[in-house]
C-alpha cells in the first residue's frame, strides 16, 4: 500500500543518516535513530541506547586497552573505567559490602548478559545442589541448570502458580521437601512476558527459612524499577545491559561469594589465572576468576552509565509514568473486540511495562507485519523464550501472541497509534 510504501522510504532515510538524538518526553534522552515516527514497543527485547550511555561510550573509545595487564596509559585509564564501573553496578543493584547472617559478602562478575549469568552460575553452585524453578522462567533461567556443564543435581521445575502467594508457597514446600545441602531457587523478578511483578521478598524469606538460596532474574525488573540485593535479601541478581538502555554485549552476576570463589572459572584462559605452571594452575581470586578474556571494557562503561543515570529516584519517576501509559493501552486494547490479554494472576497484579496479546482471527506474525510496515510500530511476536508459560497463557486456537513493550521514549501518541492500529486492523478483518 501506498501507506507501506511511505514507512519503507522513511526507513531508508533513516538508515542513512542514523544516531540523531531525541529527547523522550520523559526527559530521559534517548540515541536513535532519525526516523523518530517509528513507534517502539520492543523495548523489552532490547532497549535503544541513552544519551548519558553514548556520551560515556564516546569518552572510555580512545582509551580502550587491555585492562589490568598494560603498564601503559590506556591500560591504566581503562582499567580505572572498569573498576569504576563495578562500582556503579554495584550501587545500582544494593550490593551487600560485607557478610551478613545469610552469608558472604556479594561480589559483581561482568558478563555478557543474563543468559551468561545464570549458566556461569549454574557451574558455580555446589556439585549437587538442588535448583527449584518455576515453569513460567524465561528460558535463560530454566535451561542452564539441566545443562551438562551445570553442577546442579536434581532440578525441581514447578508448575505455574495460581496466585503469588501460591508461588511463595509452592516454593517453600518444594525446598524442604529437597535433600539436605545447597538448594537454590531462581526466579524472574519481573516477567517477559505479561510484566507481572514476583513476590521476590517473600520468595526470597521462604527460601531462607528453609536454608536455601535465591537467584533473581532481574533482567525485565531493573528498566522499570529499583532493585536491591541488599533489601530484598536475594542472594544473587543477573541482569543484561541491552535491556537497561546499554548495547555491546554487557552483563552482570552479582550475589554471595563464597559459591563463586569456591568454584572453577566459568571459562578457562588468561585473566582468571594466577599463576600456571608446567603441571598446575592456581586460579585467581574474584571477580577476575569468572572474567577469564580480555574484559568488554566499553560494555562494562555502557552498563554504568545507564546504572548511573536510573538512580532510586529517575526509576520511580519513570515507573509512575509508565503505569499511566500502561493502563492507557490496556484500557484501549480491551475495548476492541477479540482483544485477550495474556496474564498469569489477572490483569490487576502490579507490573511494568509489558503487555501481550492475541487478536482473534488475526495471527499475531500477521498483526506484527502489519503494525511495522502500516503504521510504523515496532512489536514483537512468538512465545518470548517462555515456550512453557506462554503457551499455557495462549487462548485456545491461537499459537503465538504479540508483546507490546514501554520504555523511556514511549508517548502517548505512540500508545494511542499502536490501540487505534488494531482497532483498524480487526475492523479490516484477516
Ligand atoms: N531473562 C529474562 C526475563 C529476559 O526477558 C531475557 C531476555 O529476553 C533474558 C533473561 C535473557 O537475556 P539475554 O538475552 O540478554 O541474555
Amino acid at each position: 500500500s501506498s501507506r507501506s510504501a511511505a514507512r519503507i522510504a522513511a526507513r531508508e532515510a533513516d538508515t542513512a543518516n542514523p544516531c540523531t538524538i531525541v529527547t523522550a518526553d520523559s526527559g530521559v534522552p534517548l540515541v536513535t535513530g532519525e526516523y523518530v515516527d517509528y513507534a517502539n514497543f520492543d523495548y523489552a527485547a532490547s532497549a535503544p541506547c541513552l544519551t548519558s550511555v553514548a556520551d560515556a561510550l564516546s569518552a572510555a573509545l580512545p582509551y580502550y586497552a587491555s585492562v589490568h595487564r598494560g603498564a601503559g596509559h590506556h591500560s591504566q585509564v581503562s582499567t580505572d573505567a572498569y573498576e569504576r564501573a563495578r562500582r556503579s553496578v554495584a550501587r545500582f543493584l544494593g550490593v551487600r559490602a560485607e557478610a551478613d547472617e545469610s552469608g558472604s559478602a556479594d561480589a559483581v562478575v561482568f558478563v555478557r548478559g543474563t543468559t551468561d549469568a545464570v549458566n556461569l552460575l549454574a557451574r558455580a553452585v555446589p556439585e549437587g545442589c538442588t535448583v527449584v524453578v518455576f515453569e513460567s522462567e524465561h528460558h535463560a533461567s530454566l535451561l542452564p541448570w539441566e545443562h551438562p556443564a551445570s553442577r546442579a543435581g536434581e532440578v525441581v521445575r514447578l508448575p505455574l502458580p495460581e496466585t503469588p502467594e501460591a508461588a511463595v508457597s509452592a516454593a517453600r514446600a518444594a525446598l524442604a521437601e529437597a535433600p539436605e545441602g545447597p538448594r537454590l531457587l531462581c526466579v524472574t523478578a519481573a516477567s517477559n512476558v505479561t510484566g507481572e511483578i514476583w513476590p521476590v521478598e517473600e520468595l526470597v524469606e521462604a527460601a531462607h527459612a528453609e536454608g536455601a538460596r535465591v537467584l533473581v532474574d532481574a533482567a525485565q525488573y531493573v528498566p522499570h524499577l529499583p532493585f536491591s540485593l541488599a533489601e530484598t535479601g536475594a542472594d544473587y541478581v543477573a541482569l543484561s545491559g541491552h535491556k537497561l538502555y546499554a548495547p555491546f554485549g554487557s552483563g552482570v552476576l552479582a550475589g554471595r561469594s563464597d559459591w563463586l570463589s569456591a568454584a572453577t572459572p566459568y571459562l578457562a584462559g588468561g585473566g582468571a589465572t594466577q599463576k600456571v605452571t608446567e603441571h598446575d594452575v592456581i586460579w585467581n581470586d574474584l571477580p577476575a576468576r569468572h572474567e577469564a578474556g580480555s574484559p568488554n571494557v566499553l560494555g562494562a562503561v555502557a552498563l554504568a552509565a545507564a546504572c548511573d543515570t536510573f538512580n532510586t529516584q529517575t526509576l520511580f519517576l519513570q515507573h509512575i509514568r509508565e503505569a499511566a501509559l500502561l493502563e492507557r493501552l490496556r484500557a484501549g486494547l480491551t475495548e476492541i473486540d477479540g482483544v485477550h490479554e495474556l496474564t498469569l494472576w489477572g490483569a490487576e497484579h502490579a507490573r511494568v511495562g509489558i503487555v501481550s496479546f492475541v487478536v482473534d482471527g488475526l495471527p499475531a506474525d500477521l498483526l506484527a507485519a502489519a503494525l511495522s510496515a502500516e503504521y510504523g510500530i515496532g512489536v514483537r511476536d512468538g512465545l518470548f523464550c517462555a515456550h512453557p508459560l506462554t503457551r499455557h497463557l495462549l487462548p485456545e486456537g491461537h499459537t503465538q501472541a504479540v508483546r507490546a513493550s514501554l520504555g523511556v521514549g514511549t508517548a502517548e501518541e505512540h500508545v494511542d497509534r499502536l490501540v487505534g492500529a488494531v482497532a483498524d486492523l480487526v475492523a479490516r478483518g484477516p
